[in-house]
């Protein structure tokens, strides 16, 4: 396949609005498509939200902002992307709802179109079967903040094939990202990593050793982080560390990863973090 010059992006949440956004800064003509016509207007004002913080620090400017936002166009059909050469899809993070989009959007793309997928740990492979097309189908793993973190972890499903990796590496390098090879496994190296060390703080929190403040202190202080495990789990979005947990749990058969009972508790409670606006602080 040529070079990518259009670029399609699935649910405008927390990641898909990111995606959009970088790509747009890169040149691509951008689509964001969600079901939901709110999700669509949050995620744009978070892009040109984004964008303004950049003009105000000096980091592009004022034309390049707006060139950006001018690339980019939003709908709430699927069919809107039936010119897209990629198109990344980062809906909710359930098997089922993944493979009815990728089904869907194999219907509905040209036959040479990549479909990404920016799951944070579900089986490539698993998700290539609900197409026609599995060798163009691959993992492209963003981190959030997208606008601001450099990795995009690049999974191969069984079936994909060199031209998709290829185009999918390049594509990462243009969004300004470094794309880093891992094989399909649950979680990948990132959250396979990253969720148990969550999941482990929010043990800490559900067994009273430490508040979520002190938890996060601990780690900011001794270890280095950036960020603390509860902040990044309210960052993230609870249901999403939820759901993660329990592919790692599913994948590998192993009760290491059996999600701590507070983390079931609070995404029943619909206490999602930052995007609902209550996790383990408080964001009113
Ligand atoms: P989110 O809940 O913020 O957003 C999901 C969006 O998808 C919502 O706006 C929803 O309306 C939309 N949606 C649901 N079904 C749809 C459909 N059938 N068609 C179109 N839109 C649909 O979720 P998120 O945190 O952005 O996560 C999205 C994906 O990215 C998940 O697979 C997640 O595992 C992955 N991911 C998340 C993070 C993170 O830090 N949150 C990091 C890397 C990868």
């Amino acid at each position: 396949m040529s070079d990518i010059n259009s670029l399609g992006v699935v649910g405008a949440g927390t990641m898909g609005h990111g995606i959009a956004q970088v790509a747009a800064q890169s040149g691509l003509a951008t689509c964001l498509v969600d079901i939901d016509q709110a999700a669509l207007d949050r995620g744009i004002a978070a892009i040109e939200k984004s964008l303004a913080r950049f003009v105000a620090k000096g980091k592009i400017s004022s034309q390049e902002q707006a060139a950006a936002r001018q690339r980019l166009t939003t709908s709430t059909e699927l069919s809107a992307l039936a010119d897209c050469q990629l198109v990344v899809e980062a809906v909710v993070e359930k098997l089922t709802v993944k493979g009815t989009v990728l089904g869907q959007l194999d219907k509905i793309c040209p036959a040479d179109s990549i479909l990404a997928t920016n799951t944070s740990s579900i089986s490539i492979t698993k998700l290539a079967a609900s197409t026609s097309r599995p060798e163009k189908v691959i993992g492209m793993h963003f981190m959030n903040p997208v606008p601001l973190m450099k990795l995009v972890e690049v999974i191969r499903g069984l079936a994909t094939d060199q031209a998709t990796y290829d185009a999918v590496e390049s594509a990462s390098r243009r969004m300004g990202k470094v794309p880093v090879e891992v094989h399909d496994a649950p979680g990948f190296v990132s959250n396979r990593v990253l969720m148990p060390m969550i999941n482990e703080a929010i043990f800490c929190r559900y067994e009273g050793v430490g508040t979520a403040e002190a938890i996060d202190d601990v780690m900011k202080l001794g270890m280095n982080h950036p960020m603390g495990p509860l902040a990044l789990a309210d960052l993230i979005g609870l249901d999403v560390c939820l759901d993660i947990l329990r592919v790692l749990q599913d994948g590998f058969g192993d009760p290491k990863y059996r999600p701590c009972p507070l983390l079931v508790k609070m995404v029943d409670a619909g206490y999602l973090g930052r995007k609902s606006g209550r996790g383990f602080y408080n964001y009113a």
